[in-house]
């Protein structure tokens, strides 16, 4: 039985990289009635959110809406653009990356993995840095074979706090003139980062709703290239539920096959507002002050940022290690149950060793330092020895930061 009065008052404060906390705008509109999916309504809401969220991949390309989490986004892909049994090139960045590598192993494709080797700090190194193209041009380069049929890579790893350069594995595959795919997974990068589905040559972009978009889970997005489209006619993979070519012809007069997920579109269409109207300049800006601020907090405790690498920190959320001893969970607990805040665990390789706070969503710079306090209280509470306060170094990084 739900315990409907956990947060007596206040806010619950969210600070997972996704789901992320959702505006009230957003949660208002999803409150509109539902309507007929096969009336003549249906279409001007289809028409539109369409329309809008080719703006936020930064697309002219069809762009496919599915009433399921990422991860269904990430079968889609697959299953839309290979063959049965087909081997594909897969970079692990974290645990996303490794879930992927899974479900394509499970699919009955043939992920080969490409990571960096050994471990760093007793955490494997590729989890600490982003997506190395020279890694893959070497790889592709000595596949003269063709054999690979398509470059799978996480742009934003939410696992980690590590961002890919997309632009520089779309190089790396023209370096070399191989004509495999490049799949993306931007399920938390996207409305974050900056993203540009076309100007990084991008031929299937993977995209969720509960994380960058601000919306709840529910929903998530495949948008493609003429060159995946393509591909997606020749594939013979059994595909039903997932397959694009019914879904881009009814798109284009704003329905879809089955029943779309309608309450969320009218969510997500409230979403593009706001972010359009923001312009995605200044909500890329404003994830990366965010992002700073925390990094300035979590280098004032003296703990160590799980990326390693300073070019490539994720906009989104920071991994936060914790010293030889600690439990990061346990400093979780702390966190949530006094404080009333839940930060991300560890997921996989990583877990015990480092937690995550999310800075996406509904959040402003008062609810990031409010979040910061609750990490500061708690770990010391948790015993953790801090070189500084973190709360005071992100006050500083805000106010001097306009
Ligand atoms: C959240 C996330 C996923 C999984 O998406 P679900 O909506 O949980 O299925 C996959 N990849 C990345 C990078 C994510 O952040």
């Amino acid at each position: 039985m739900l315990k409907l009065d956990f947060h007596p008052t206040g806010r619950h404060f969210l600070q997972i990289p996704g789901p992320s906390p959702v505006p009230d705008r957003i949660l208002r509109a999803m409150s509109y009635p539902t309507i007929d999916h096969r009336g003549p309504e249906f279409a001007v809401l289809g028409l539109k959110v369409l329309a809008d969220i080719q703006k936020i991949f930064q697309t002219t390309q069809p762009v496919m809406i599915y009433p399921a989490s990422g991860t269904g986004a990430w079968e889609a892909a697959l299953v839309n653009t290979l063959n049965a049994g087909d081997h594909v090139l897969m970079y692990e960045t974290g645990h996303f990356a490794s879930l992927w590598i899974k479900l394509a192993t499970n699919l009955g494709f043939k992920p080969e993995v490409v990571a960096l080797p050994g471990t760093d700090n007793g955490v494997p190194a590729s989890w600490r840095k982003g997506v190395q193209a020279q890694l893959i041009e070497e790889r592709l380069r000595a596949d003269s074979g063709h054999s690979i049929k398509a470059v799978c890579v996480v742009h934003n790893e939410t696992s980690t706090g590590v961002t890919s350069d997309i632009a520089a594995v779309r190089k790396a595959i023209d370096a070399v003139g191989h004509p495999a795919l490049l799949l993306v997974d931007t399920i938390s990068g996207l409305a974050c980062a900056d993203y540009q589905h076309d100007a990084w040559g991008v031929d299937v972009s993977i995209s969720g709703s509960q994380k960058g978009l601000m919306l709840p889970p529910g929903i998530s997005f495949n948008a493609l290239s003429v060159k995946a489209i393509e591909a997606s006619k020749k594939s013979t993979y059994p595909r039903a539920f997932w397959g694009w070519s019914e879904n881009i012809e009814m798109n284009k007069t704003g329905y879809w096959p089955s029943t779309p997920n309608t309450n969320l579109l009218y969510a997500l269409s409230e979403a593009c507002d706001m972010l359009l109207a923001q312009g995605l300049g200044s909500v890329f800006a404003r994830h990366q002050r965010w992002a700073q601020g925390v990094r300035a907090a979590v280098n004032a405790w003296g703990l160590q940022i799980q990326c390693a690498d300073a070019s490539v920190h994720s906009p989104v959320l920071t991994g936060v290690m914790m010293p030889d001893g600690v439990d990061a969970d346990a400093v979780r607990k702390i966190i949530y149950e006094r404080f009333d805040c839940s930060l991300g665990t560890g997921l996989g390789k990583v877990k015990g060793r480092m937690f995550r706070i999310g800075h996406l969503g509904d959040c402003n710079d008062l609810t990031l330092m409010a979040a910061l306090s609750g990490c500061e209280m708690g770990l010391k509470l948790a015993g953790v020895k801090l070189s500084g306060s973190g709360v005071q170094a992100a006050m500083d990084h805000f106010s001097n930061h306009a």
